[in-house]
């Protein structure tokens, strides 16, 4: 038994991540549990967007929006190489709902509330400057449009891994692969946790004083597991799928922020890793989150309502390459509109029944900094700890130190500019080690992916230096090859056959490991009849 941990957050997407982060960084010894992959869950399927939350000022979210948009303002410093800034258009109809006042109205708040940010502030356009922006847009009724800043994190995946790796590097032990079984409770204070090696199938436990339950959508699976009475349900969540499709003609060439004709929701149409990426739907569910997958009903919604916005297009099911779909870890509110549920986080002390464990209820990929440092206050604030002041305002993630000075040392005779551009994008300023490692073995200098321009390379560097165990780790959350137009599917040979060289498998492990590699894909990323 392991009994030399402060802190055990348990589940490794961006809230856990930044946790983790968040407590290595002042001093807390800290181990991290996540039983698929770091970022595998909610974390990969949000919209993407690092943004204050228009929408919540319709709800009187003031101060969630403030968070954010400070939040925002942090990440393009610590994270300037995955968060970039994303200019925004909303247009304005004779029949929307929110009407040109009431839209410039919420443009002017988001601008006061933003105060001190870096990005320029709104523009109201007319109808034809609108039409100049989107030649392609429904004419018929436009009024104009309002235009403004957020950001856009491409490879929402990355911000989480960077965060792991930040902790780790601050001392943090960190186990991905690891479901955790069982939580004990003893004289009402959280005791040992108990998990399973997914890999290797070995059991472990380690004692800690704080327990921080930071599973998302599966927060309340997860209270189901620590021994004690019932705890009463936490999490209500909604589920929300996107689309991702080639860009069509007259596709937009900047992000349209869009009331649906049907029923007034806003969506989201964006361009993204050279593909148009559409979302959301809202619609509460509460299948296992592991499960969700597109509905049909949910692509001919969007499809409805992009052919509406640009009636040229005559957009189909043959256009979209793939669909995700992921669950809003909102808390629980049994009715009224889904819309309506808050998006702020809670941080909720099970005291009564466990001192020392703590359950994330809610909160957005935008404000997982400010989540954990509020967390880390509430703890100290529990349990009487003195902690070191919060370093995470303003300590650069690893990728975005030395950023700016990496781009002009990428030059090599053997590496193409498309590999320096994509090595650059995902990777930041580490891009500078992945070519130290190319520049070791000539194998590795070979292009592996037509699409982004990856190299053989980046999949030792994934498993030596950033904890990937399997093809999906090394696909779709460290080279981001997955998130291209096939999902991976033409390269999943060649990066097994390197992860066979990496982990020993022999040949049946390696033809066993890019079946199940197809048939998840095939599965999780299905266009629904
Ligand atoms: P998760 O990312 O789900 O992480 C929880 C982790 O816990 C998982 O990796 C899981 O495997 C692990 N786990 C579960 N059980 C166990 C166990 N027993 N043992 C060990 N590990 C376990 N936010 C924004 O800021 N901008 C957006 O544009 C945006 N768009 C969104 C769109 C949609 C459709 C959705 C669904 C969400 C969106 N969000 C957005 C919200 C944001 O994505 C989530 O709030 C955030 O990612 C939640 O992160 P998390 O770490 O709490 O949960």
């Amino acid at each position: 038994m392991q009994t030399d941990f402060d802190v055990i957050v348990i589940g490794g997407g961006i809230n856990g991540a930044g946790i983790a982060r968040d407590a290595a960084l002042r001093g807390l010894r800290v181990l991290l549990l996540e039983k698929d992959d770091f970022g595998s869950g909610t974390s990969s399927w949000s919209s993407r967007l690092i943004h204050g939350g228009l929408r919540y000022l319709e709800y009187a979210e003031i101060a969630l929006v403030y968070e954010s948009l400070h939040d925002r303002r942090a990440l393009f410093r610590t994270a300037e190489h995955l968060v970039k800034p994303l200019r925004l258009t909303i247009p304005i109809y004779t029949q929307s709902r929110r009407g040109p006042w009431l839209v410039k109205l919420g443009m002017l708040a988001y601008d006061l509330l933003s105060f001190g940010k870096s990005l320029p502030g709104h523009r109201m356009l007319n109808r034809r400057e609108t039409l100049e922006l989107f030649p392609a847009l429904d004419a018929a009724g436009l009024r104009g449009s309002a235009s403004y800043y957020d950001g856009q994190v491409e490879y929402a995946e990355r911000l989480v891994i960077e965060n792991v790796l930040s902790a780790s590097t601050a001392g943090a032990v960190l186990h991905n692969h690891c479901t955790v079984t069982r939580v004990d409770v003893s004289g009402s204070k959280v005791g040992a946790v108990h998990w399973q090696n997914q890999l290797t199938g070995q059991e472990e436990s380690a004692i800690a004083p704080v327990v921080v339950n930071a599973t998302g959508p599966w927060v309340d699976s997860l209270l189901g597991r620590v021994d004690t009475d019932p705890i009463v349900r936490q999490m209500g969540g909604t589920k929300g799928s996107h689309l991702i499709m080639d860009r069509f003609d007259g596709a937009p060439e900047q992000a349209l922020y869009v009331e649906a004709r049907s029923d007034g929701r806003p969506f989201f149409v964006l361009p993204w890793n050279e593909q148009l990426l559409v979302g959301t739907t809202d619609i509460r569910d509460d299948s296992a989150p592991e499960d969700l997958v597109m509905s049909g009903n949910e692509i001919d919604y969007l499809l409805a309502e992009l052919n509406a916005l640009f009636p040229a297009a005559d957009v189909s099911r043959q256009q979209i390459r793939h669909t995700y779909s992921g669950l809003r870890p909102l808390p629980h509110k049994a009715d009224g509109p889904t819309s309506a549920i808050t998006r702020s986080h809670i941080i909720r002390h099970h005291s009564d029944v466990a001192r020392g464990l703590y359950s994330i209820i809610g909160g957005k990929l935008t404000t997982y900094r400010s989540l954990a440092e509020d967390c880390l206050k509430q703890i100290s604030r529990d349990f009487d700890w003195q902690l070191a002041a919060c370093q995470t305002r303003s300590e650069k993630l690893p990728g975005a130190v030395g950023f700016t000075a990496a781009r002009e040392k990428t030059q090599r005779p053997w590496l193409r500019s498309e590999t320096a551009a994509h090595l650059l994008r995902v990777y930041g300023s580490r891009a500078l080690d992945v070519i130290a490692l190319a520049d070791t073995n000539p194998e590795w200098r070979e292009t592996i992916c037509a699409w982004t321009g990856a190299i053989a390379a980046e999949v030792p560097f994934a498993c030596r230096f950033e904890f990937a165990r399997n093809l999906d780790d090394v696909i779709n959350r460290r080279t981001m090859i997955g998130l291209g137009p096939d999902r991976g599917r033409a390269t999943v040979e060649s990066v097994a056959t390197l992860l066979a060289a990496e982990f020993d498998w022999n040949d049946q492990e390696r033809v066993r490991a890019i079946d199940e590699f197809r048939a998840e894909t095939d599965r999780r990323f299905q266009v629904a009849a």
